[in-house]
């Protein structure tokens, strides 16, 4: 089996990109923090589909981790990376060192509003300007025609489509549905900080979701739901950041008398391990309540 090409600078992606677009191919890039499992490969497929040249970033972007979160502790596991994008085909992974991402004196961020506020912000304040400008810097230095992002990290994929079209990065952007464990858990690389019993535990939030949605689509009230969905966490052991039903596009509050779709999105702590989950509810005939 021949490995993917590493690239481990700008300079070097260009040339394989460049040589690439001279045989008439497309670029696609599908951004990772490694520790690749299901989720990210469903990507690399999707990718697959659009061009003939796919790279694979891999870069745990230190600033989006505050100083209090897991940077240090984050898997990293390479090898098992390169074995499992070679047996998929990919052309080329990028796995830049920290000081190629940001040079010394690196003095530049990209800041987001919008689709970023509250969510994940509200715990995570530091999050989407860190990802803003990590996959700013990805998408300039890789001039994909597209990248692909998953579903699992929706409010992410929302902001990443507001600021490419706000900033016009000629970039198509790609969303693939969340892959999911036989017992409903969203695939992530966090998932292997759980312990056998957390692990149990942690199938719970995908089925307050469904259950949650199932009462929407009856008519019940969203406050309601959301409130009994809360509390069905927190009696489990989670510490519950939100529960929210938000406007699926631009994510703001739902709109009683708007017909748009929604989302449903969760983050909630188990132990020091947090999950974050979220699913698409179709608008009741009726209207939100
Ligand atoms: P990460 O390595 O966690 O930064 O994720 C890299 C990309 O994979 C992001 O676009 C994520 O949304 C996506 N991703 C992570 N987990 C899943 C999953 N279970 N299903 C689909 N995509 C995923």
């Amino acid at each position: 089996m021949i490995g993917p090409k590493i690239y481990e600078t700008v300079a070097e992606m260009r040339q394989a990109v460049d040589a690439a677009r001279a045989q008439g191919k497309r670029i696609a890039l599908v951004p990772t923090m490694g520790a690749l499992h299901e989720g990210h490969l469903s990507l690399v497929r999707a990718a697959r589909e659009h061009a003939g040249h796919v790279i694979v970033s891999i870069f745990v972007n230190p600033t989006q981790f505050a100083p209090t979160e897991d940077f240090d502790a984050y898997p990293r596991d390479s090898e098992a990376d390169l074995r499992l994008l070679a047996g998929l085909g990919v052309e080329g992974v990028f796995m830049p060192p920290a000081e190629e991402v940001y040079p010394q004196g690196f003095a530049t961020a990209v800041s987001v509003g919008g689709p970023a506020e509250g969510l994940e912000s509200a715990t995570r304040p530091h999050f989407f300007g860190g990802v803003a400008t990590v996959v700013t810097k990805l998408l300039l230095a890789a001039l994909p025609d597209v990248a692909v992002f998953g579903e699992k990290d929706y409010q992410q994929l929302c902001v990443i489509r507001r600021f490419v079209r706000d900033l016009d990065i000629p970039v198509n952007i790609l969303g693939g549905p969340t892959v999911r464990e036989k017992d409903g858990l969203a695939m992530s690389s966090r998932n292997r900080y759980l312990d056998a019993d957390a692990r149990r535990t942690a199938a719970l939030v995908p089925q307050v979701l469904s259950e949650a949605i199932d009462r929407l689509d009856a008519g019940e009230e969203a406050s309601t739901v959301l409130a009994d969905g809360t509390a069905r966490l927190a009696e489990a052991g989670f510490s519950v950041d939100y529960l929210e039903l938000r406007d699926a596009e631009t994510l703001a509050p739902v709109d009683p008398n708007g017909t748009s779709a929604a989302r449903l999105l969760v983050a909630a702590k188990l132990g020091k391990t947090r999950l974050i989950d979220n699913m698409n509810v179709a608008r009741p005939t009726a209207g939100w309540r």
